[in-house]
């Protein structure tokens, strides 16, 4: 018997793996509420642009590493066990040039790209490519084995898995976090609400933390495949450009990127980007496309841009109490909320559970 109504604000990948594993526990009654739910494609809603695969950037010791250490084993029984979760195992390769270390795209790659990253236990088979084996102006390269996420049928997987325990999902849009708590399917007031809104939390009531900025993020879908993941450390065309791709599970399309624009909130492509995207993905793998050609060998499904929920100090995962409500914020996981997300939203079950012992002990 259901006794903990839970509010979960925001239905993208943190918002819905919150609710997944929050879900798993029969006393815990909840509602997710959302703007924009999977299926919806919108410049305030992250998840569906993300590419995604497991390509960890947290900084040696911190927070971000332990969440993306964490996340690395549930993706991988994920993608062993669940065919209908939407992902798949993929062969990663990264390229290192030292003239991008000072680069913004350089700074965000540093540990994806180092010669001894601490991944290199976490994911199968990493190696080194061997010096003579180097592309020309590439200062070091490594191999392992990664998984590539399709969004468009990740997201709805999280949803479905959550219906089969009970989880209730509703529009909604509110202007203060604590009205949210309103919005529980019981009709009666949420004892907890978590808050999984993402960019948005810069500007939501209660909380509007100016520690978010966008990192904008534009890609390029198309239908041809790369085979494997690949991502480099930086490009000459930019210092906030870089080169990645990957092909999604299941027919998801190839995902080409990218750039790092860190407080650009333009939601348009910019068409001359879209070329260096293509450019430059054709350079790194010329496999993409026929022998010979250029980008009009490419078969362009959709442009499309994101913002990555970027914060300053890294995700907000905490508790608040605002007047008698308790808040748990799971937000602010810039280019890594997927390969995060089961690390981070342990971190905020684990709030969730010591605030309704208080609660329950209150009681007593
Ligand atoms: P969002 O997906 O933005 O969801 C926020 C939710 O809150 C939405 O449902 C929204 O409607 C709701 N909401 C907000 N405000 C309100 C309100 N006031 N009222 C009601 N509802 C509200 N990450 C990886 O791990 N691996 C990758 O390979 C990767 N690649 C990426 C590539 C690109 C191009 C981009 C843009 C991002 C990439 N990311 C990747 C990052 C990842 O997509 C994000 O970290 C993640 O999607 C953030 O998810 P979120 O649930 O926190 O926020």
């Amino acid at each position: 018997m259901a006794t903990n109504n839970i509010v979960i604000l925001g239905a993208g990948v943190s918002g819905l793996t919150t609710a997944f594993l929050l879900s798993k526990d029969p006393s815990n009654s909840i509602t997710v509420v959302a703007k924009h739910m999977p299926g919806d494609y919108d410049i305030e809603y992250c998840s569906p642009w993300a590419g995604a695969n497991y390509f960890p950037v947290g900084k040696p010791g911190s927070k971000h590493a332990e969440y993306e250490k964490a996340t690395w084993p549930v993706l991988k029984e994920l993608t062993e066990k669940y065919p209908d979760a939407g992902i798949h195992f993929q062969d990663a390769v990264t390229y290192s040039r030292k003239k991008d270390q000072q680069s913004t795209s350089g700074k965000w790659m540093s540990e994806l790209v180092s010669e001894e990253p601490w991944y290199k236990d976490v994911v199968p088979n990493f190696r080194k490519v061997p010096v003579d084996q180097l592309p020309p102006g590439i200062n070091n390269a490594s191999r392992f084995q990664s998984v590539c996420i399709n969004t468009a049928v990740y997201l709805p997987w999280l949803v479905s898995q959550s219906r089969k325990n009970g989880v209730v999902f509703k529009r909604g849009v509110f202007k203060h976090v604590a009205d949210a708590a309103n919005a529980h399917h019981s009709g009666n007031k949420a004892d907890l609400v978590v808050n999984c809104t993402g960019l948005s939390s810069k500007f939501l009531g209660g909380v509007k933390d100016d520690k978010l900025m966008p990192a904008r993020g534009q890609v390029v879908v198309v239908r041809n495949d790369s085979g494997i993941m690949a991502s480099t450390s930086g490009t000459d065309d930019g210092e906030d450009e870089l080169v990645y791709m990957m092909t999604r599970a299941a027919g998801g399309g190839t995902i080409l990127g990218g750039c790092y624009q860190k407080n650009n909130w333009d939601p348009l492509p910019d068409p001359n980007l879209a070329i260096r995207i293509m450019k430059r993905a054709i350079e790194v793998r010329p496999e993409l496309v026929g022998k010979g050609q250029g980008i009009e060998g490419l078969d362009v499904i959709r442009h499309g841009v994101g913002l990555r929920p970027l914060r300053d100090g890294g995700p907000r995962i905490e508790a608040e109490n605002m007047n008698g409500l308790v808040v748990v914020h799971n937000y602010g996981h810039g280019g890594f909320g997927y390969q995060a997300s089961y690390g981070c939203a342990t971190a905020a079950v684990n709030l969730v559970n010591a605030a309704l012992k208080k609660k329950d002990k209150a009681k007593l």
